[in-house]
């Protein structure tokens, strides 16, 4: 008999874990056992393809699945490579060996949970449901096949075993029920069926199972969804698969299947969700597709074979030409992926055109999810993707109450209209009742109203489109005319020293005082320089790191065809002082940001309305 070797304590501590914490997925260790037969199979394929390979013939490549329900066992019997004696020591004996990177991360940082679907613990997920486990096989560098038993507890022994054929036979020995658990489901025919196909449908080897008649049924259909001929597969059937392999409780909004065939081949099957997944902006959100070699899976997450921008995508790639056994590293800088990448991100784009143009109301639920992470894509990486995602984003304008591209807004514009109005309110009507707004809106030019953190950003960046410049209402000059031009400068000259007065006065609180053919039926307003905007201000102020809580130049607006403006030039040095405070303040208020001292602010107006009624009584 041999010795009881313990286990390596790593291994002992996912043990516990697994064997006391995760109950939900207990399922699962069926998919587990056969994938790593499966995975045995194609080691064995790649070993065949070197001169002096072992030979095997094609047809033997199968998975068999038992079940013996006077032993309550269940068999997962592969034809692969196998395991000598010291393959069985090492790769069952810790779990440090198995190709999973279990161990670069630090235990204690990861959820129970997470484990079996992060990083495939495989075999030992055996010990969900068993007591003990048998795993007999023989590989063709050993000339006697072994057995390794281990009831996952105490450790494990090896020994010598009668078995001449190649590959391996794992053996569950299921657990005692409980009032909780009945482990002998897993002995129901119908049950191991359904795990199978919900798990292992597309192993690419038969996985059989010889049924109560004694005839041997293949369980697994082998060939995967987006293998089929697009023409064959249907709505439903796409629907399913993403539902199931994406665990989504809803319909995707949109699939895409992409089989390419040439110089690389690979499919492609990619959906939009119908919803935006509940932590999609949280960093623990993990983006990419999930990428396939020949239907066998390699790597979940692979970020590289999708823009950022488009990461709300889901779906998997899977390619004929891939390295089996390509690492992470590899694949990073891998011209393959890359080139995949790139044809991936076209075909998503030209599909979201074409919803756009055929389906708009299908496009704006996709927009009302994910439209804010093309404009964060327009904004990212100094506007290295602009141009892609400019015909993808839209905006809400005073034309009508819905949203609109960049092409139609420029196709309303107004010959010799060189530029593209926008303001940021919360609604349209906030928007409109802007004192910058008011004279735009009388000539009926059309006015985006951005209501997102990131759209003056992502406009910034864009600057332009289709030659027409954005320019925002409250910065800048704004021209209408020349001939306003020519007043406004008359007008300023004439009253140089009221200004004087106002801009030395209000010195501390904004750069500049002047004159403007801005406003129509409002006194005042506030406006920046074309650098940074109230807005942009506004949304730096929430960053963490300070030195990015940046002020927008202030500069105060005066009407001078209001007649508050003829009041002014009318009052005394003294009052013009005191006026100077209110006006600035209302300024501050009408671009939503803080007066220094409200108070102070409210006497003063107090002041003035009782001044006012005195007059009145004289
Ligand atoms: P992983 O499959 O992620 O490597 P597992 O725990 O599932 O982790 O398996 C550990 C190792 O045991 C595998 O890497 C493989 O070397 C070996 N192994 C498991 N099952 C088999 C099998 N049926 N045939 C050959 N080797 C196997
Ligand atoms: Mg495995």
């Amino acid at each position: 008999m041999a010795r009881l070797k313990q286990f390596k304590a790593e291994s002992k501590r996912v043990l516990d874990l697994m064997i006391n914490s995760i109950y939900t997925n207990q399922e699962i260790f069926l998919r587990e056992l056969i994938s790593n037969a499966s995975d045995a199979m194609d080691k064995l394929y790649v070993q065949s393809l070197s001169e002096d390979g072992v030979k095997f013939n094609k047809d033997d490549l199968k998975i068999e699945v038992k079940v013996n329900k006077e032993l309550r066992a269940i068999h997962v019997k592969d034809y692969g490579i196998g395991m000598t004696r010291d393959e069985l020591d090492k790769n069952l004996g810790t779990i440090a060996h198995s190709d999973s990177s279990l161990f670069k991360e630090d235990l204690d940082e990861i959820s129970d949970v997470d484990i079996i679907g992060q990083f495939g613990v495989g075999f030992y997920s055996g010990y969900m449901v068993a007591k003990e486990m048998r795993v007999m096989s023989k590989s063709e560098n050993d000339e006697s096949g072994h057995v390794f038993i281990s009831n996952g507890l105490d450790g494990y022994k090896v020994e010598k075993v009668e078995k001449t054929e190649r590959g391996t036979e794992v053996i569950l020995f299921l657990k005692d029920n409980t009032d909780d658990q009945n482990f002998d489901e897993y002995l129901e025919e119908e049950n191991i069926k359904h795990l199978v196909k919900k798990y292992s449908d597309y192993v690419r080897y038969p996985i059989v199972m010889t049924n109560e008649e004694g005839e041997e049924e293949t369980l697994n259909s082998m060939i995967p969804l987006w293998k089929r001929n697009k023409n064959d597969v249907t709505q439903e059937e796409y629907n399913q698969f993403y539902m199931d392999r994406f665990a989504d409780y809803q319909e995707p909004l949109h699939t895409i299947h992409l089989q390419v065939e040439g110089t690389q081949s690979y499919n492609a099957l990619l959906y939009i969700p119908s919803h935006l997944p509940f932590n999609f902006y949280n960093e623990t959100d993990k983006h990419g597709l999930s990428l396939y070699s020949r239907s066998v899976f390699i790597q979940e997450h692979n970020e590289h074979l999708i823009a950022d921008y488009f990461s709300f995508v889901r779906g998997v790639v899977d390619s004929a030409d891939l390295n089996l056994n390509i690492s992470r590293e590899v694949l990073q800088n891998d011209r393959q992926v890359a080139s995949m990448a790139r044809r991936i991100n076209r075909k998503v784009k030209s599909e979201l055109e074409l919803m756009l143009k055929n389906d708009r109301d299908k496009y704006e639920k996709f927009y009302e999810n994910f439209g804010l992470q093309l404009k964060y894509g327009m904004y990212n990486h100094f506007g290295a993707n602009k141009d892609e995602l400019k015909d993808l984003v839209l905006f809400t304008t005073t034309h009508e109450d819905k949203l609109e591209s960049l092409a139609d807004i420029v196709s309303r514009l107004d010959e010799g209209q060189e530029e593209i109005y926008y303001v940021s309110a919360d609604s349209i009507l906030k928007a409109c009742q802007l004192p910058q707004v008011e004279k735009v809106l009388d000539k009926n030019v059309e006015v985006l109203v951005l209501m997102d953190d990131v759209d003056e950003f992502a406009l910034r960046v864009l600057g332009e489109y289709e030659g027409k410049v954005f320019k925002a209402l409250n910065q800048g000059e704004l021209d209408l005319d020349e001939e306003s031009k020519e007043t406004l400068k008359k007008l300023t000259e004439e009253n140089k020293d009221v200004l004087e007065i106002l801009k030395e006065e209000l010195k501390d609180k904004v750069s500049d005082v002047r004159l403007t053919s801005r406003l129509k039926s409002h006194p005042v307003c506030l406006v920046s320089d074309e650098g940074l905007s109230f807005e942009m201000e506004k949304v730096l102020a929430q960053s963490p790191d300070e030195s990015q809580h940046i002020k927008a130049t202030r500069i105060l607006e005066i009407n001078p065809d209001h007649a508050l403006f003829e009041a002014l030039s009318k009052v005394s040095e003294d009052k013009l002082r005191e006026f100077s405070e209110v006006l600035v303040n209302q300024a501050y208020l009408i671009e939503g940001l803080e007066i220094e001292d409200p108070a102070r602010f409210s006497n003063l107006i107090s002041l003035l309305m009782i001044e006012a009624s005195n007059s009145n009584r004289n």
